[in-house]
């Protein structure tokens, strides 16, 4: 018997703010334990939180770009649990009335429809030094919840991409998902076509795209051979071990009423004007969705290219300030998609925080595009920028590697190599495609690589014929 796998997704995203959600501490990851705090995060009495208008401008942008209505009426609730890495012994979040409501995400394929995005605080976290460290508690972060409209890992994998490139593009969060700055919580279920969604089980915080699937995976596998069995699903949270694959039990899943969900009494409504949403609107970048339109349909590039140039936002610009001034867009997307990448893959380089000088890398492609080097030189001085951050046009010229443009030289060297390789000459002319290539070889050695191909092809056809 078939079954279809039903999935869902609560995707917590931290926010790029410099202050916490309701305080003016540093919101920042990786600093000494229990510097950044303060009465507020750290729940003493009498401490009054105050929300962070950043926080609510970016979450109404992500609201906008995931097509959310936006609720202009903001209000918190107080979400009640006992836990040592809460300090109020409750957090601050949105149930009753999330910010963005009823949004969607279009995969190739597919809708994902969004339930809902709410703000709310982080929680403290295990510390290294000391039992807990305080400094994440209160960071603002938003949670958002879709449908269970996924049925495989692929179209999960699919959405988180493709959500990752809209945060990151609108400056919302930088979704290190192995920072914690993106956190996903699976819920899946399995069923019979044309039965209603089963029994869920939900699997929380699992740490990188490679282990979701994997969790998925083995999920979907356990439950089928469950039902199979003859047995019911608990409704349970698990956790995903990424030593041996498997999603172990951690805990019968809670309910609304463990809770015991209220207002948040000590901040009140706050009402969003048209104007505050119309402005965010006006100031919105160009969605990555949008500009994969322009790069598919207006700039024929294939699907590699564009992934590559929407990996990350410092690429992306590479890429649009490059082609300001340079109409030869595949070329461009190709220096950055074949070139590029495997100068960062071979030498284990952080992409998003790379830098490099755009002006080189332009003044390099624009000698190429006018043949003024070989593709040879193309790439290796193209290394040399990137790598030891070389000036390209001394380069080129200390090393004497422009290409010859004497067509004089080059039609004498090339007759000479044409009257060493007579045997070559017969051969291309019974047929043989490659003594045509080894004659180019060899015109090209004669000349130290100094000449555009094409070139060569031309002199040697006509001197040959
Ligand atoms: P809770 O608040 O108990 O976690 P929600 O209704 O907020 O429940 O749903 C949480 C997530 O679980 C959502 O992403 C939703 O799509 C998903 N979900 C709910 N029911 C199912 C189900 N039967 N199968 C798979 N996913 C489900
Ligand atoms: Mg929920
Ligand atoms: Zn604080």
């Amino acid at each position: 018997m078939e079954y279809k796998t039903n999935i869902g997704l609560e995707v917590h995203i931290e926010l790029l703010t410099k202050e916490k959600m309701f305080c003016s501490c540093k919101a920042s990851f990786g600093d000494i334990e229990n510097t950044n705090v303060c009465p507020v995060c750290l729940g003493l009495p009498g401490a009054l939180p105050v929300p962070n208008k950043k926080a609510i401008e970016l979450a109404i942008k992500t609201g906008l770009a995931t097509n959310c209505t936006i609720d202009r009426k903001i209000i918190f609730d107080r979400k009640n649990y006992f836990y040592k890495d809460l300090p109020k012994g409750y957090q601050i979040t949105q149930f009753f009335k999330p910010i963005c409501k009823n949004g969607y995400i279009n995969l190739e394929n597919k809708k994902i429809n969004i339930k809902e995005i709410h703000i709310e605080e982080d929680a403290g976290k295990i510390g290294k030094s000391s039992p807990i460290d305080y400094n994440r508690a209160g960071v603002p972060l938003l949670e958002l919840v879709t449908e269970p409209d996924f049925e495989n890992a692929n179209e999960v994998i699919e959405f988180l991409n493709l959500l990752k490139e809209i945060l990151m593009f609108c400056d919302v969060s930088d979704c290190k998902i192995q920072e914690g700055s993106m956190r996903v919580d699976i819920n899946l279920s399995v069923r019979k076509e044309n039965e209603s969604l089963g029994k869920r089980t939900e699997i929380k915080n699992v740490g990188s795209f490679k282990s979701i699937k994997n969790a998925i995976d083995f999920e979907t596998k356990r439950h089928i051979s469950l039902l199979k069995e003859g047995n019911k699903i608990n409704i349970e949270t698990r956790r995903f071990d990424e030593n041996i694959n498997e999603t172990l039990f951690m805990r019968n899943k809670e309910t609304i009423s463990d809770y015991c969900y209220f207002k948040e009494i000590d901040i009140s409504p706050i009402n969003i004007s048209k104007d505050f949403i119309n402005s965010i609107k006006n100031n919105m970048p160009i969605l990555p969705n949008e500009k994969r339109e322009i790069y598919k349909n207006k700039y024929d590039l294939n699907k590699n290219e564009i992934n590559a140039i929407l990996c990350c936002k410092n690429i992306n610009n590479l890429f649009e300030t490059l082609i300001k001034n340079i109409d030869n867009k595949k070329e461009v997307a190709n220096l950055i998609a074949i070139n590029l990448f495997k100068i960062v893959n071979e030498n284990n380089l952080d992409i998003e925080k790379f830098n490099f000088n755009i002006n080189y890398i332009e003044n390099l492609l624009k000698l190429f595009l006018v043949n003024k080097i070989s593709r040879d030189t193309y790439k290796d001085v193209f290394y040399e920028i990137i790598i030891n951050d070389i000036e390209p046009i001394s380069f080129i010229e200390k090393h004497n590697l422009y290409l010859t443009t004497d067509i004089n030289f080059i039609e004498s060297t090339i007759l000479k190599v044409l009257e060493e390789n007579k045997k070559s000459i017969i051969d291309y002319k019974a047929g043989k495609e490659k003594s045509f290539k080894y004659l180019i070889g060899q015109c090209m050695k004669s000349l130290k690589g100094k000449c555009d191909v094409n070139i060569i092809k031309d002199l040697l056809l006509k001197n040959i014929n």
